[in-house]
């Protein structure tokens, strides 16, 4: 099929997400598996924000808002920001996906840590914009070595903060440190997926550092603690001239009717948000500890999943976890390790047995 796509095209490999649990029982007939695999809010969605969805249905013959304005006008009021830097997103992936379609070309160059969110690196080779994939150190994003791999053609650099699939975070004294010293042509997105889960006393929050940065975009999600995966919807926050451009290459109905009301619906759920937060804190400390204790090494996690190295070639550990109907992620970049998420109580009981059992 040569010279029918760009070689970057040519080289990508369909990305994989998590086992769904249907499959699982199609192919091995487990038919009581739970996944613990893509990073789901156990709590499922927000009521408020499924009452929404549902008023909306019998409407749904009409196109969307495509400026999501009632969304927009909500997130603007929350983060304190005008609505013309928000831009709504067919989850956050399609924002992350924009920035580099609307800013990059074959003759610029992005930065991303690696192993970090796969979309950044499917970005780049989608649109043959030439990348450096940084290595972690200590399983933690590098910035000084990210900004050390900035150049004249850069355009754009991605932090996940915290990371996928690592759990790990940057501190904000390193933060400033990276949008201060990277020059000011380059934009910086920080993915901010998991903010509302991390607790760490110097976790940023990059929405107090814009003043320190013009091209700073944050991106954050309805996905993870607003429990709406399958609605897709997420949104960035940045200085009105790169909202501008993105909106000009965007979809025009991007995001559909029934997601733009169940995610501002969602924004009002004050209440489940912490109680997702607070169910979180309590069962990450608690999956990591028996974990632990089963010889497992788990890296520091700000996120709702840990990354859980089990210290023995990892794929063969999750085929034994799926066959006792226990679906994890591995990942070919770690192959020593697995990510899981953190799951309710009873979930994250039934991985440790078998875990404990697949280890044995
Ligand atoms: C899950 C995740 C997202 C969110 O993806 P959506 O498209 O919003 O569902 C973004 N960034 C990272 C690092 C993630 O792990």
């Amino acid at each position: 099929m040569s010279g029918l796509v760009l070689p970057s095209i040519e080289s990508l490999v369909p990305y994989e997400g998590g086992k769904p649990i249907d499959e699982l029982a199609r192919e091995l007939g487990v038919t009581d598996a739970i996944k613990l695999a893509s990073n789901e809010n156990p709590l499922g969605p927000s009521p408020l924000a499924l009452e929404a969805a549902r008023a909306r249905l019998a409407d749904v013959h009409l196109y969307p808002d495509g400026a999501a304005y009632a969304l927009r006008e909500k997130l603007a009021h929350v983060h304190g920001v005008s609505m013309h830097e928000v831009i709504q997103g067919n989850g956050s992936n399609e924002l992350l996906d924009l920035v580099v379609r609307t800013f990059a070309t074959p003759e610029h160059h992005i930065v991303f840590a690696e192993p970090a969110f796969v979309v950044y690196r499917i970005a780049a080779l989608s649109c043959g914009v030439p990348f450096t994939a940084v290595p972690l150190t200590q399983l933690t994003h590098d910035l000084e070595a990210m900004a050390a791999a900035v150049t004249p053609k850069t355009r754009v650099l991605f932090v996940a903060n915290p990371n996928n699939p690592t759990g790990t975070h940057v501190g904000r004294a390193a933060v400033e440190r990276l949008l201060e010293s990277v020059p000011p042509e380059v934009i910086i997105v920080m993915d901010e997926a998991y903010f509302e889960y991390a607790d760490a006393p110097d976790y940023p929050d990059s929405m107090t550092l814009r003043s320190r940065r013009e091209r700073l975009l944050v991106v954050r999600t309805f996905s993870k603690i607003h429990g709406l995966a399958g609605l897709r919807v997420g949104y960035a926050i940045g200085p009105r001239t790169l909202i501008d451009y993105m909106n000009r290459v965007r979809a025009p109905f991007n995001v559909s009717a029934l997601a733009q009301a169940a995610a501002s619906a969602a924004l009002d759920d004050t209440e489940h948000v912490s109680r997702s937060r607070a169910h979180n804190l309590q069962e990450r400390a608690r999956l990591t500890a028996e974990l632990t204790a089963l010889g497992v090494s788990v890296a520091p996690s700000q996120a709702n999943f840990v990354l859980a190295d089990v210290r023995r070639p990892a794929r063969p550990v999750y085929d034994a976890l799926l066959r006792r109907g226990v679906i994890v992620r591995p990942f070919a970049n770690l192959p020593t390790s697995l990510r899981i998420t953190v799951g309710t109580a009873r979930e994250n009981a039934r991985l440790v047995e078998a875990l404990r059992e697949v280890l044995r």
